[in-house]
């Protein structure tokens, strides 16, 4: 599996618009964090895990000229803003987009981009359609997805296992039952927003705990904000099989 990190940044991403602070004025491009999604690539298929608003933007740069499905972790802006951009698969591929989220996830699509489900379509609306995963592991052309359910804030969210590769974004509590089932992932991928407190987020450190509870082979923290530091200064102080991910980087698990 050829995993691809499309954005690691949160939902303002960073640069911050406006912003001054030394993280926002960086020239590193490890800095430089679009909103946050990945690619999968497994036996030829191609998947992404959100469509945040820089989607269009990151399909581009990566050159993914074939998706056969998007899976969304929650609702929030930042992971479905760009959803309407898959319609330039539909062209290309002619077919619709098959997306799978949880039924509450699903509703809040419909809503956000009621054009493309009414019974008459303007010409050119993005043609999706909508599959409901529970908690139950499910089926992507033969590629198998085992929800893991977090808790962000109060609402809840969907981390994926696929084989031995575990990916979860906003997160600040994860159950024993949750942990049980992440453990035995060679490669982790979890959220860190900062180094402060926050309602909704696990910090850097809450992040790093938990990893030392699943104890992966490997680690790489994501939907990080400009608040958590310069990524140099940031990753010399974690345990050397945790790094911070950053835009563009691609791994095997
Ligand atoms: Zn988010
Ligand atoms: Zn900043
Ligand atoms: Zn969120």
């Amino acid at each position: 599996m050829r995993i691809t990190f499309l954005g690691t940044g949160t939902s303002q991403g960073v640069p911050v618009i406006a912003c001054g602070c030394e993280v926002c004025q960086s020239l590193d491009f490890r800095d430089k964090r679009l909103r946050v999604s990945i690619h999968l690539e497994i036996a030829d298929k191609s998947f992404v895990i959100d469509t945040g608003p820089d989607f269009r933007q990151q399909m581009l740069r990566e050159r993914i000229n074939n998706l056969d499905a998007v899976i969304f972790t929650h609702e929030h802006k930042d992971h479905t803003a760009g959803l309407d951009d898959v319609r330039a698969y539909n062209f290309s591929q002619k077919r619709d987009m098959p997306i799978y989220a949880r039924p509450s996830v699903l509703e809040q699509i419909q809503q956000e981009f009621a054009y493309a489900f009414t019974a008459i379509k303007y010409p050119g609306t993005p043609q999706i359609t909508l599959n409901e995963i529970y908690d139950n592991p499910f089926d992507i052309e033969g590629i198998t997805f085992t929800p893991i359910e977090v808790l962000h804030f109060k609402l809840p969210v969907y981390g994926f296992r696929i084989a031995d590769f575990t990916y979860i974004t906003d997160v600040n509590y994860i159950s024993e039952e949750a942990i049980e089932k992440i453990k035995g992932s060679k490669i982790v991928v979890i959220g860190a927003l900062r180094q402060e407190k926050h309602l909704s987020h696990y910090t850097l450190a809450e992040a790093v705990e938990v990893l030392e509870k699943i104890n992966p082979e490997q680690a790489y923290l994501t939907h990080i904000s400009h608040q958590m530091g310069l990524h140099r200064e940031v990753e010399e102080t974690l345990p050397s099989y945790i790094k911070l991910a950053y835009d563009g980087l691609r791994i095997f698990c």
